[in-house]
């Protein structure tokens, strides 16, 4: 069932939007080389609760940290570990919720790891960019496969592909509702897009092909061909002025 938020309700959670932007800055600032994802999640953690909110993936589903930190080839759901030390030229995906006063944000960047390739550099702009694209289908009386569309024809005239089994969502009192928003599909296709919708967009992009597994952890999924992964994501309300960022920092 689609969750439609009344104004009011819109603006209770654009606070949890606005805490979620800011624990994924702090945690890009703290993207170094020498640095452990789980310091970083240490990090995300401590800001999130310092704001009086929780982190939403913490314990959900049974996940055992505050962020996911997916790092290279990792696409997503990335586990945060003493172990995993960060390295010059890393691409660090992290991916980030609040819940605050009944509502979640949710949001996700990649981020560089000291200086990276021009071909990760490339790999990153293209998945904003593809975001982007799919930020300005969502719009009242479009359909998500516009969204999905726009995002998949961004990122294949570039020679990447798009990740198919882990999709974007509707996000507000619950971490994932209604409805389904992919990253491929047809414009003019899928659940309309109504005033008072709010929905994570969330590209997953990859430098080769779009396989995917999941390791034996039963969390991290990895590229099958071992070739890097990006993936950028904001909350976005659908209103009758067009889309409305709501994960953007103050
Ligand atoms: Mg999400």
């Amino acid at each position: 069932m689609v969750v439609v938020k009344t104004a009011r309700e819109l603006s209770k959670m654009k606070d949890a939007c606005r805490i979620s932007a800011e624990a994924l800055r702090v945690a890009g600032e703290a993207v170094k080389p020498g640095v452990t994802t789980y310091e970083i999640d240490n990090i995300v953690r401590n800001y999130i609760e310092k704001q009086g909110a929780s982190p939403s993936f913490l314990g959900y589903g049974g996940f055992p940290a505050s962020a996911c930190i997916s790092v290279n080839n990792v696409v997503i759901h990335g586990i945060p570990s003493k172990k995993l030390v960060l390295k010059e030229g890393d691409i660090v995906s992290v991916d980030v919720g609040a819940y605050y006063r009944g509502f979640h944000g949710d949001n996700a960047f990649t981020f560089p790891c000291g200086k990276i390739s021009a071909d990760a550099q490339a790999l990153l702009d293209a998945t904003k960019e593809s975001l982007n694209e799919g930020i300005k289908q969502a719009l009242a009386g479009n359909r998500t496969g516009d969204i999905g569309s726009a995002v998949q024809k961004y990122a294949e005239a570039r020679s990447y592909s798009v990740v198919r089994e882990y999709v974007g969502h509707g996000v507000g009192a619950k971490l994932h509702e209604d409805p389904s928003v992919p990253n491929y599909g047809f414009a003019g296709h899928g659940v309309r897009l109504i005033p008072g919708m709010t929905v994570a967009i969330e590209p997953m992009v990859n430098q080769g092909s779009q396989s995917v597994r999941v390791l034996d952890d039963k969390w991290t999924v990895v590229t099958v061909d071992g070739k890097l992964s990006a993936h950028f994501e904001h909350t976005v309300a659908i209103t009758p002025d067009g889309p409305r960022i709501m994960t953007l920092c103050d």
